[in-house]
């Protein structure tokens, strides 16, 4: 089986590259290294099932012929900060949107069908019942990166109905683990490195997610693209519990060992756009016969860990 996945030299694209080689597979990487970085695909270097190219999405005449000879596709591509939204408009719409748009349109023009998409919780909007299902809907996203998520999964329920193609749209929790690039707790990790005696956390610290740990998370997603064959296969991954902000920030202080006080901004929410409670059912997930193996706040612990241990040999 030949894959491609796109944005995988990113922090979840990398762990899903490692289970295809893992599951005996070859697998051709797209990504434009915007946040992505070589390091994490470094060692399968000299592995003739492992190819990378850099390429970005945004260019369809530069990004179609990649998908010759391609099996399965896996579109991870995009911007992963949510808050940039709120200072650059367009980001999004391209790296997001239009970036699907011509990874559908590249697999069209050379008939590739299956694509699987990592889609996310923010899709739900705020008003949203938690834990949140599935069938909730209508789907209102609040921010800018929420609203490109909800146009992918549009786009290819478009292609999914007018040109034949299957799908697997994963909606994500947080995702967190080693090579982390940003988030909560890489976020912590480096204020707490520049000012050691206060940690200053963006809202009030009520804020609660769920955390699922990257393992989990490309465990889940070989395990469903593999199990169900529908047309159109939409399914929630993350844990059944949440944790909070404040926390985390009690975390992460710990694991960074220093004796720091907590700072709060204020507020509901961390940003404009940042939705303050957020959890999924993950019903159709564990009737699967998948259990993630940690829950939020075991997966917090063990990625600061992690992290730290990174931060630090970078540093070195
Ligand atoms: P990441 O930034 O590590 O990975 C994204 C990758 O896409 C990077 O390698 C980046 O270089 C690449 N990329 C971005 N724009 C591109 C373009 N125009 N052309 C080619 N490559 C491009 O982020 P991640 O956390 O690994 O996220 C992977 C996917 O999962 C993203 O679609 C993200 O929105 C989604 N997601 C992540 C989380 C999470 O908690 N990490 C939660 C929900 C959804």
């Amino acid at each position: 089986m030949q894959w491609l996945v796109t944005g995988g030299a990113g922090f979840i694209g990398s762990h899903l590259v490692d289970r295809i080689v893992d599951a005996g597979d070859s697998v051709k990487v797209l990504d434009d290294l915007s946040s992505g970085r070589l390091e994490f695909l470094a060692h399968h270097e000299g592995n003739e099932r492992v190819a990378f190219v850099k390429v970005d999405l945004r260019d369809l005449e530069a990004t179609a012929p990649h998908f010759e000879g391609v099996d399965r596709v896996v579109h991870l591509a995009a911007n992963p900060d949510i808050r940039l939204g709120t200072r650059v408009t367009d980001t999004d719409l391209q790296h997001g949107t239009v970036a699907t748009y011509n990874v559908l349109e590249s697999m069209r023009r050379h008939g590739v069908a299956e694509i699987a998409f990592a889609s996310s919780s923010v899709v739900y909007g705020e008003d949203a019942p938690l834990p949140t299902p599935e069938d909730h809907g209508p789907c209102i996203p609040i921010s800018l990166y929420g609203a490109s998520k909800a146009a992918g999964e549009g786009l290819i329920g478009a292609y999914v109905g007018t040109f034949g193609f299957r799908a697997w749209v994963f909606r994500f929790a947080n995702i967190i683990g080693a090579r982390g690039t940003h988030g909560v707790i890489f976020d912590f990790i480096h204020k707490l490195r520049a000012t050691p005696d206060n940690l200053e956390v963006l809202g009030d610290g009520r804020q609660e997610k769920s955390y699922m740990l990257v393992e989990d998370c490309v465990d889940a997603m070989m395990h469903i693209i593999g199990q169900h064959n529908v047309p159109f296969t939409l399914m929630n991954l993350g844990t059944e519990d949440t944790c909070s902000v404040r926390r985390i920030a009690e975390i992460v202080i710990d694991v960074v060992g220093v004796n720091a006080g907590i700072s709060y901004t204020g507020g509901d929410r961390g940003w404009a756009g940042d939705i303050p409670r957020a959890r999924l059912a993950i019903d159709r997930l564990v009737a699967s016969g998948f259990q993630p193996s940690a829950a939020s706040e075991a997966a917090v612990r063990q990625t600061a860990e992690l992290l730290l241990r990174e931060i630090l040999a970078e540093h070195d």
